[in-house]
């Protein structure tokens, strides 16, 4: 049985005190229902509000996971502008998003460099959430596995078939468009994305949790959430307010305790 795994994407949205003000709202609303061996609840806010952040979900043992939006693959050197695996566990994060798509196409971020990323961080100890997807013209062409395939080979370049790693399926039109996946369309996509696991990591596909991400709601998650291959969920614009990322927590929460 695999953990169901929320992760909040902020994207580049939350100053320091509002990043505060939002953990102290969700830790209200959600107090007394999840704990962390029910679901992992992981925040991944910017990189500015990861110390504050963390600093009070340690003092005050908050079940709450930290993780960031992105690194890069060396440790340390002349690289502006970048930020490392260490720099990033010293800050208490354990998850990292790698390869979303808003980086894949306003940054060129390639499959080689994600790969780069996702290894750097397994290395470090922190646990790489691997975003693939595919494009609305690539879903209409009916191309939708040859592109998940293609993605997936390439960008699990790193992995050795055992090391922790999370993937989120997130087909692109559904980003940040409200217009989320049919739950039967993510679980065939988790579905191809477990097997194309199993060819690396044969006895560790299983446990390996696959989200789906896009356009996801306190309304929507359970449903999205009810494919055998779909163990958690990625939110971006519903986890910017922390009622309807609670929600989404006791949604899924409410779903697992029955089944
Ligand atoms: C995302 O950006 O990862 C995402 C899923 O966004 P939204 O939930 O807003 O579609």
């Amino acid at each position: 049985m695999r953990k169901p795994l929320l992760a909040a994407n902020w994207k580049m949205n939350q100053t320091v005190s509002e990043s505060l003000d939002w953990l102290a709202d969700f830790n209200r609303e959600i107090a007394g229902v999840l704990n962390n061996k029910d679901v992992d609840a992981v925040f991944c806010p910017p990189f500015t509000a990861l110390y504050p952040l963390h600093q009070v979900i340690a003092s005050q043992k908050m079940d709450i996971c930290l993780g960031a939006q992105d690194l890069f693959w060396q440790e340390a050197g002349a690289f502006t502008g970048e930020i490392s695996p260490g720099m990033l566990a010293e800050c208490g994060v354990s998850y990292v998003i790698c390869g979303h798509s808003e980086r894949r196409t306003l940054l060129q971020e390639s499959s080689e460099m994600i790969s780069k990323k996702c290894g750097a961080a397994v290395a470090a100890g922190l646990v790489p959430i691997l975003c693939v997807g595919e494009t609305l013209s690539i879903r209409e062409g009916g191309l939708t596995q040859e592109w998940l395939e293609a993605q997936l080979y390439e960008s699990l370049d790193f992995w050795d078939g055992k090391s922790e790693i999370v993937v989120a399926y997130e087909p692109i039109w559904a980003i940040g468009t409200g217009q989320a996946a049919t739950a039967a369309d993510a679980e065939a996509a988790c579905a191809i994305i477990r097997d194309n696991l199993r060819e690396k990591g044969a006895g560790f596909a299983d446990q390996v949790r696959i989200l789906y991400g896009g356009s996801v709601t306190p309304e929507n998650a359970a449903e999205l959430m009810s494919g055998a291959n779909v163990d958690g969920a990625l939110v971006g614009g519903a986890s910017l307010k922390a009622a309807a990322f609670a929600g989404i927590c006791r949604a899924v929460f409410a779903e697992n305790s029955q089944g």
